[in-house]
């Protein structure tokens, strides 16, 4: 059994050791949990509201970040941090959704944290847009994030494997038309997410809102905040931080599931839920293949690896339909 290095030099100390984060080292117990949304849409594409309003709402409702994610503009968030920033305890990022399309299907990447815009490249063949698209965004610097792989049925299981050096894919996503749960004998995004690391790419699964109208809160036809996010265990709320966690899988996915707790080493995963009073939860460890390895009503949960799971990963489903989901822990070994 042996974990692939990143994934052992980041989750296999936690939580008592100390954390190495580029070049330097950070107590683990320093370091905390904050809550953001990985794609957002304002004025400065197609969304309805200003960046202004937009950051309005996401720090008033309880986040701590938020990447800015305009169609093929990248939102000057120096303003923005002057204005809300100014406590600590908020972080604008910039970004960019670079869209494409092949065939008449979207093809649709997040830049996060890049500074200039990335154009879509426009070539025939979804893996090959794609591709090219993903590697100006890594030489950008921004960290890469597939969007709705179900939306116009556009992504495969194949394809998403065959894809290289991106980092995060959307396994929810908030906008209503994105299929997030497959059908007609179509995978879910989480299918395919089971998928890509069966194939042994170590991929983070993101949930995030792709929200674009806050003047319809409440319409459930539309792609509104507030339904999709992750919490990221970092040592500040700075930009390099949030980046350095997201790059490193250091950060779990939800609808409404918090956790009070979640840590991965070579012997065991275990889960521990802030549990909402009325409500009772199961937790799922998954493992190749979306294979079902345990499930467990206690809490903590905790899953003892034995090594021949290919990963280990948790999905937490509450009683009225919230979830979350943590990430894989891959085993280079066997399968
Ligand atoms: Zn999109
Ligand atoms: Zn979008």
């Amino acid at each position: 059994m042996r974990m692939k290095t990143y994934q052992r030099m980041l989750l296999g100390c936690l939580p008592v050791c100390m954390l190495l984060i580029g070049s330097i080292a950070v107590p683990a117990q320093e370091r905390r949990w904050f809550k953001g949304n990985t794609h957002t849409h304002t004025l400065n594409s197609d969304g309805d509201s200003t960046p202004d309003d937009v950051v309005k709402w996401y720090r008033q409702n309880g986040y701590n970040f938020l990447f800015i994610t305009d169609h093929e503009y990248v939102t000057n968030v120096a303003p923005l941090n002057d204005l809300f920033g100014q406590s600590g305890r908020f972080l604008v990022i910039s970004g960019q959704e670079v869209t494409d399309s092949f065939d008449r299907k979207p093809y649709h990447i997040n830049a996060l944290g890049i500074d200039r815009v990335v154009m879509p490249n426009k070539l025939p063949g979804a893996v090959e847009t794609l591709q090219k698209n993903i590697d100006d965004v890594n030489k950008a610097g921004g960290v890469t994030q597939v969007n709705h792989p179900n939306f116009g049925w556009a992504l495969t299981a194949d394809h998403l494997i065959k894809l290289q050096n991106y980092s995060l894919m959307e396994i929810y996503n908030g906008h209503p038309l994105v299929n997030n749960l497959g059908g007609g004998g179509q995978p879910s995004a989480e299918a395919l997410w089971d998928a890509v690391l069966t194939s042994g790419k170590l991929v983070f699964g993101i949930a995030d809102d792709d929200s674009h109208y806050l003047k319809r809160i409440g319409d459930p036809t539309a792609p509104t905040p507030g339904k999709g996010w992750i919490y990221v265990r970092a040592s500040s709320l700075t930009v390099p931080a949030i980046l350095a966690s997201l790059r490193t899988g250091d950060f779990y996915a939800s609808t409404g599931v918090e956790l009070a707790d979640y840590k991965t080493d070579s012997r065991s995963v275990s889960i521990t839920i802030k549990e909402e009073r009325a409500s009772k939860y199961t937790v799922r460890f998954i493992g190749s293949g979306g294979r079902l390895l345990a499930e467990s009503h206690s809490n903590p949960a905790v899953y003892p690896i034995k090594g021949d799971e290919g990963y280990v990963r948790a999905k937490i489903v509450e009683s009225n339909g919230k979830m979350a989901w943590t990430q894989p822990v891959m085993f280079a070994g066997r399968r």
